[in-house]
């Protein structure tokens, strides 16, 4: 099984991870980053950056959890856990957006979506990305990274 780990204190709020995250999700065919829409609701960000305290800055990540809350406090099932990837997965068909699992993520991770407010944005581990998570790519300090884990 793979994660995405942080090391915040080499992050300087460049900011690459989230538009690579925008670019990797855009709908209109396109991957030249010059022609992203920076304001396309379609391809949000599944990752954030936070200002911090002393001018540092907090890489907001989704953890796949062990046990994930925004899992167990989804009733309609629509947030699931794999359990051979262990990656936490969302369905927007089975979504009936109470938004619990914005409510309960301790990482302050998934969001309603900005255009319908009737789906969840939440990372997909660039799910079908041959190359895989696209935030991890772009990340010229190396603040995050992709490993192995049990
Ligand atoms: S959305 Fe939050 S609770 Fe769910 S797996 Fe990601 S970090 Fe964990
Ligand atoms: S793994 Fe993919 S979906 Fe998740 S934050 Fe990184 S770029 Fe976005
Ligand atoms: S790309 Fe790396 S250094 Fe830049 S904001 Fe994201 S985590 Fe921080």
């Amino acid at each position: 099984m793979k994660r995405i780990f942080i090391d915040a204190d080499k992050c300087d709020g460049c900011m690459n991870c989230t538009l690579a995250c925008m670019n990797a999700h855009r709908n209109d065919g396109e991957e030249d980053i010059y022609t992203l829409d920076l304001g396309g609701a379609e391809s949000e960000s599944r990752c954030f950056i936070r200002l911090g305290a002393g001018k540092s800055y907090k890489p907001i990540f989704c953890r796949h959890c062990d046990e994930p809350m925004c899992v167990t406090s989804c009733m309609s099932g629509a947030m699931s856990k794999d359990p051979e990837t262990g990656l936490v997965t969302y369905d927007e068909n089975k979504c009936g957006a109470c938004f619990m699992c914005v409510m309960n993520c301790p990482f302050g991770l998934p969001k309603p979506d900005t255009l319908t407010r009737q789906k969840v944005i939440k990372c997909d581990f660039c799910e079908g990305r041959e190359e895989g998570p696209a935030c991890v790519k772009a990340c010229p300090k190396e603040a995050i990274y992709v490993e192995e884990v049990r």
